[in-house]
């Protein structure tokens, strides 16, 4: 059997877990220094945005697109599986254009998206209206509606993946972190590719042996390869977000899609309840960031002018998370380790790794040659 160790247990690591699990004869250890969906995961408003994103080829959109089609039958199989109601957003992404959008560009869009077999649909502002009535018209010029993109709950998704998972054998350690020592390294160099192998992690002071790791660490996952010498650079940039319940529904009871303009999201929970996130806020030269109250503010009050009824509402809860951001490279980061014959690295999503999970999962199967 192939002893398999993925180090972090946020929705990356979860879904890798799971969908390795499939996989006979693999003997899979689940790493996490706390618990599950602790990390960025834990502060994610889970909107998937492939179809809408504006992005048409290349790696960026297979991992969507890859994406996309396996939640179709993840979400009801892992319900199937676990007993677990996973809450998602079948209504679909609005999204709203304003005077400075280029109109043209979001309708070859909406044609490239119907070559791909997706649809787009622009929206005119009477349309638009009909639909989404709380939305304040002034400065919109349409929107662009994508039915099949979707909203899931980040962290419940990620607590059925893990039951799934253990279900089908994998064994999860919480509250366990994980080093890799020098020592573990085989610094014997393999003579035909030169690479090295990592042949233990240490947990806690225990060793476990492995044939193969995966980093999918999150903002850990920085220090993890600086340990191996292999350092990849890895910075944090903060999110902000609000729990908001409104004084009346400002939609249709039928139709509450996620709503998005000017970077800012506004996902419907029921009941009068939004979420409406997230800020975006950049490290120091150090690497260091630390939450604006003042920009949180900003933000709403931004959120007001295309949603006045935010003005009013309650603030129920307030949080905030750190999105793992590649430095000088483009997110996420999906590969073998630089000098490494086994370790792996699924880490540096961004903004995006709810979104890529599955993708990310399949893109490292087939890597490590399980697919
Ligand atoms: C406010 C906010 C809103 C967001 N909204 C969205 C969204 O709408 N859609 C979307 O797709 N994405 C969104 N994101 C981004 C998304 O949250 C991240 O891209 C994603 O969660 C990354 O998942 P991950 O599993 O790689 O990392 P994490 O969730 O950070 O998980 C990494 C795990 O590794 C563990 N770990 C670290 N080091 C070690 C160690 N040495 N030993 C053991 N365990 C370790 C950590 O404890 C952590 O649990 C948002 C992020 C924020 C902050």
């Amino acid at each position: 059997m192939s002893k398999i160790i993925i180090i972090g247990c946020g929705i990356v690591g979860a879904t890798i877990a799971y969908e390795l699990s499939l996989i006979p004869q693999l003997k899979i250890t689940v790493i996490e220094k706390d618990s599950l969906a602790c990390g960025s995961t834990g502060a994610a408003l889970g909107v998937m945005m492939a179809v809408i994103s504006g992005k048409t080829k290349g790696r960026t959109w297979r991992l969507r697109e890859a994406s996309l089609k396996r939640y179709q039958s993840l979400i009801p199989e892992l319900e199937a599986k676990t007993g677990i109601t996973i809450p998602v957003n079948d209504d679909g992404i609005i999204k709203l254009l304003f005077a400075e959008d280029k109109l043209d560009k979001w309708q070859k869009l909406a044609q490239t998206r119907s070559q791909q077999g997706w649809n787009l649909e622009i929206l005119t502002l009477g349309q638009l209206q009909q639909r989404c009535p709380g939305v304040a018209m002034e400065n919109l010029i349409g929107a662009v509606y994508s039915p099949e993109d979707r909203q899931v709950n980040p962290q419940i998704l990620t607590k059925a993946l893990v039951a799934a998972a253990q279900e089908n054998g994998v064994e999860f350690q919480f509250q366990t972190d994980c080093q890799i020592p020098a020592v573990a390294v085989d610094s014997a160099l393999d003579s035909s590719s030169g690479s090295q192998t990592c042949r233990q992690i240490e947990t806690n002071g225990a060793k476990l042996d492995c044939d193969q790791v995966i980093i999918a660490a999150g903002l850990g996952s920085a220090p993890l390869t600086e340990s191996l010498a292999a350092a990849v650079d890895i910075r944090p940039v903060l999110g902000q977000a609000l729990r908001l319940q409104l004084e009346q529904d400002l939609g249709l009871d039928s139709f509450q899609p996620v709503i998005t303009g000017n970077d800012i999201l506004f996902v419907p929970l029921g009941d009068r309840q939004y979420w409406l996130g997230a800020t975006v806020e950049f490290p120091d030269e150090d690497g260091k960031v630390v939450a604006q109250p003042d920009l949180l503010t900003k933000f709403k009050q931004e959120a007001e002018t295309f949603y006045p009824a935010i003005a009013n509402a309650k603030i129920l809860a307030s949080w905030q998370g750190k999105r793992p951001r590649p430095f000088g490279q483009a997110a996420p980061v999906i590969g073998k380790l630089d000098g490494f014959e086994n370790v792996w690295l699924a880490t540096a999503h961004y903004r995006n790794g709810v979104l890529l999970a599955p993708g990310t999962a399949e893109e490292i199967k087939k890597l490590m040659g399980f697919a």
